[in-house]
């Protein structure tokens, strides 16, 4: 059971989330969970503020986490490693001085949220009556040295995480762990990238070999778009693996991208639940090649991702010349950027990669490439629906109905789930409103 940001962020989350692991506790759950809500963001800044500043923001989180304790009316040792982890961090961030912070660095500071959310979710329930017991993920969870979006290591982690948590379950207590970290192989602390908890689930569920994998958050389910953009969404009360994943890879943050390909693997299934209002039946995400149609059309959702790149390269060699794109596709994997959408002409290549990366490097070794341009402040809109490829019409819908939004790159026909196009940041979200109500408002 994983309980995101806003299903831990204050005392009545707090509650409900021992009230719904109470219901669950016969099937030996074993609970993972993220940072109180906004306290990620607000560790990864410390780093950026003016160095005098940063002792007194440290002290408002630990006395958030205090507040909470008290409201709990836990035990006050419950927040004593707490307040020694946030003199340790204190002192560091005033060690760091002015420096840019490192990826080092950025998860040093920002693994704190959980440790220190996890210890209060171990406290709740044991006062609510559950046993339970905090585990550490750090020692379970090995990771490469990719600082802020570390790889996980996936031999071994089965044997890891059975000596971790096994013993806990065996004795009816409920380990309470945390999402997000992990360690380097040298021990230092490593991050599995923002919004990675959902990872960690999957991960640990597999590597257990659990029944499934209860996804807890702030809304019903996977919806046909962001609830936040588009209020008509509908929920989907089935979704493949497969389209969880298009989803999350193209802007969904409801799942971590990774989430699915642990589960997939182990055939698990994985369910995502809203923590506000728990006896809702949510998205069962499943191995299914038909999830059935939301309406009348094969679409069944939208979304969108933000903070697009587009790369170009244009290079008369690339006529009729064998091996351009791998050359091409070297440059990127030497830079470690990652490429979401793609599209070529005789001459030239179109692709997308996020703003997040630096570009300089990659654009100089482009260049001994081709003609490079780049297009800063795009998004990536991504149709999702059933055999979509082999449906008829789907494509001259899409694109009148976004007639009045300049659509710079397409690509379909790779996945039959999915069909992306590119379009400036600002017009994005309008896109997505337009496409929902085209294909799922109109057929309601
Ligand atoms: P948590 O803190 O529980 O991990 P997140 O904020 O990471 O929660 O993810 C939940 C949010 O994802 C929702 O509040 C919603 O705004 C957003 N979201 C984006 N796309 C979708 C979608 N297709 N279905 C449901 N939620 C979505
Ligand atoms: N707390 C981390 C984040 O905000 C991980 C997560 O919530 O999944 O990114
Ligand atoms: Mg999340």
């Amino acid at each position: 059971m994983k309980f995101g940001g806003t299903s831990v962020a204050d005392a009545p989350a707090i509650r409900r989330l021992v009230e719904i692991v109470r219901t669950r506790r016969e099937e030996r759950p074993l609970v993972v969970v993220s940072a109180l809500a906004r306290v990620s963001n607000a560790l990864l800044e410390l780093p950026l503020l003016p160095v005098h500043h940063r002792r007194t923001a440290v002290h408002a989180l630990l006395q958030r986490h205090r507040t909470l304790a008290l409201e709990l009316e836990l035990p006050s040792h419950v927040t004593k490693p707490t307040a020694e982890e946030a003199d340790i961090l204190t002192s560091s961030l005033e060690a760091l001085g002015d420096a840019p912070p490192s990826g080092e660095v950025l998860d040093f500071v920002a693994g704190h949220g959980e440790l220190w959310s996890s210890r209060l979710v171990t406290a709740a329930l044991e006062r609510g009556g559950i046993s339970s017991a905090w585990v550490d993920v750090r020692p379970v969870i090995h990771t490469d040295d990719h600082f802020t979006s570390a790889t996980p290591e996936r031999t071994g982690l089965p044997s890891r995480a059975r000596e971790a948590f096994f013993g806990h379950l065996e004795a009816g207590r409920v380990p309470v762990s945390q999402g997000f970290l992990g360690s380097a192989p040298d021990g230092r602390p490593t991050t599995l990238g923002r919004g990675g908890s959902d990872y960690t689930a999957s991960l640990l569920g597999a590597a257990l070999e659990v029944d499934r994998v209860e996804i807890w958050t702030d809304v019903d389910g996977i919806m046909t778009a962001d609830p936040r953009v588009v209020p008509q969404a509908r929920l989907l009360p089935v979704a493949s693996h497969h389209e969880a994943a298009e989803l999350a890879a193209f802007g969904a943050k409801v799942l971590h991208p990774a989430t699915q390909a642990p589960l997939v693997e182990a055939g698990i299934p994985c369910v995502v639940l809203n923590s506000f209002a728990p006896h809702r039946t949510g998205t069962r995400v499943i191995s299914t090649a038909d999830p059935g149609q939301v309406g009348p059309s094969p679409v069944r959702a939208v979304s969108c991702k933000r903070g697009i790149t587009i790369v170009n390269v244009t290079s008369p060699r690339m006529l009729g010349a064998s091996g351009f794109l791998r050359r091409l596709f070297e440059v990127f994997e030497r830079h470690r950027i990652s490429v979401d959408v793609l599209a070529t002409s005789e001459v030239s290549v179109s692709m997308t990669v996020e703003n997040s990366f630096p570009l300089d490097k990659l654009r100089r070794d482009l260049e001994e490439l081709g003609e490079v341009s780049i297009a800063p402040e795009r998004a990536i809109v991504a149709v999702v629906g059933l055999a979509l490829r082999d449906s008829p019409g789907i494509a001259a819908r899409i694109f009148s109905a976004v007639r009045d939004i300049n659509v710079e790159v397409i690509s379909q026909g790779a996945s039959s789930t999915n069909l992306t196009f590119v379009v400036r940041e600002e017009e994005s979200l309008d896109a997505v409103r337009a496409v929902h109500r085209e294909f799922i408002e109109e057929s309601a």
